[in-house]
């Protein structure tokens, strides 16, 4: 495997330099950590490939400065400048078509005529990409089919300490971006994420189908994604058994064993931050199981039970994150 060297930079300036040389560094967003690489260089995208262990057919979503960067790789609909006007700089990626020769190598879209686009909200990205100076491909940098990394120390120890990490502490959302594909003035939620479908459907007026609920437009390998921990997960606890560890949500439960709350007063939004780092909390304490309670699927909660769901499925010998 091809990885740059692990001093981790501790400057915006230190961590462009690193992926300028077409090398890969992990960075904060306000979602999850990304593994960052110079979108337009086929060699640095095939080495965040390769740390994850990411089959190449799951295109990477690229991340843009500004929405000038963006405009030089993809074109927007109406229905796409509005919803860039309004959910930009965010938790938002898009998958618009792209433009000719736009320069993104094509392992970034796994061949496809789309690419999935996003104008990051944490500034620590953004000054990123714009010292670098191209779009950076960015997936979650943890190795593939693992938990996302929320914190810089969940990338180092998932990575065993071999890729570098700009630190910019926690990430204040704490689920991947929400995807949505427009196509025309169709749009679909490809993925769940940090922004609710309600809560986009209200703000565009319209309403915002998930993925399979009748759009035309569909996915490649959409479904196959897993977000899980070492240890076995079991959903809708409200009793677990001793030697298991508890992922609560809501009120004080009493359990006499490894336990972390997602958010004592039942707040969706810091259940969706707290999720994947009480997740790795657990998965290191040596519990037989983790047991979740029960988290309403209301607003975020679709997108915290979708991580729930995927955590806890069988393993399958090709899933990725
Ligand atoms: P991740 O990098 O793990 O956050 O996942 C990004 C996801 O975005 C991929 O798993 C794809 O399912 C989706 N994606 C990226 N590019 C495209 C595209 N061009 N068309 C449809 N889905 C895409
Ligand atoms: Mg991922």
């Amino acid at each position: 495997m091809i990885i740059s060297a692990t001093i981790h930079p501790t400057t915006i300036q230190e961590a462009a330099a690193i992926l300028r040389e077409g090398q890969i560094c992990a960075f904060p967003t306000e979602t999850v950590y990304g593994l960052g690489a110079d979108a337009t260089n086929a060699d640095a995208v095939l080495n965040v490939y390769q740390a994850k262990g990411r089959p190449r057919f799951n295109p990477l979503i690229v991340h843009c400065a500004d929405l000038a960067m963006a405009r030089q790789l993809v074109v927007f609909s109406p229905l796409a400048e509005k919803v860039a006007a309004a959910f930009w700089p965010g938790p938002m990626s898009l998958v618009l078509p792209m433009l000719p020769d736009n320069g993104i190598a094509d392992i970034v879209t796994a061949g496809l005529p789309t690419l999935a686009i996003r104008i990051p909200a944490h500034p620590a990205a953004r000054e990123l990409i714009a010292a670098v100076g191209k779009p950076l491909a960015a997936p979650s940098a943890n190795p593939s089919g693992r938990l996302s990394p929320t914190r810089a120390s969940e990338v180092i120890s998932g990575f065993d300490g071999q890729v570098p990490v700009l630190d910019g502490g926690p990430c204040h959302a704490g689920l991947e971006s929400t995807i949505l594909a427009i196509d025309g003035e169709a749009v679909v939620q490809l993925r769940t994420g940090a922004l609710a479908r309600d809560d986009i459907a209200e703000t565009l007026g319209m309403p915002v189908p998930a993925i399979g609920e009748g759009s035309a437009i569909t996915a490649p390998g959409m479904l196959l994604n897993h977000y899980a921990p070492k240890t076995d997960i079991r959903l809708d606890v409200i009793s677990p058994e001793a030697g298991e560890a508890y992922l609560a949500f809501g009120g004080e439960p009493v359990f006499d064993g490894p336990m972390r709350n997602l958010s004592p007063s039942g707040d969706l939004r810091e259940a969706a931050r707290n999720l994947f780092t009480c997740l790795h909390e657990l998965d290191a304490s040596g519990a037989t199981g983790i047991a979740v309670a029960p988290v309403p699927f209301q607003g975020l909660g679709e997108a915290i039970n979708d991580r729930l769901q995927r955590a806890a499925a069988p393993r399958d010998p090709v899933a990725k994150a």
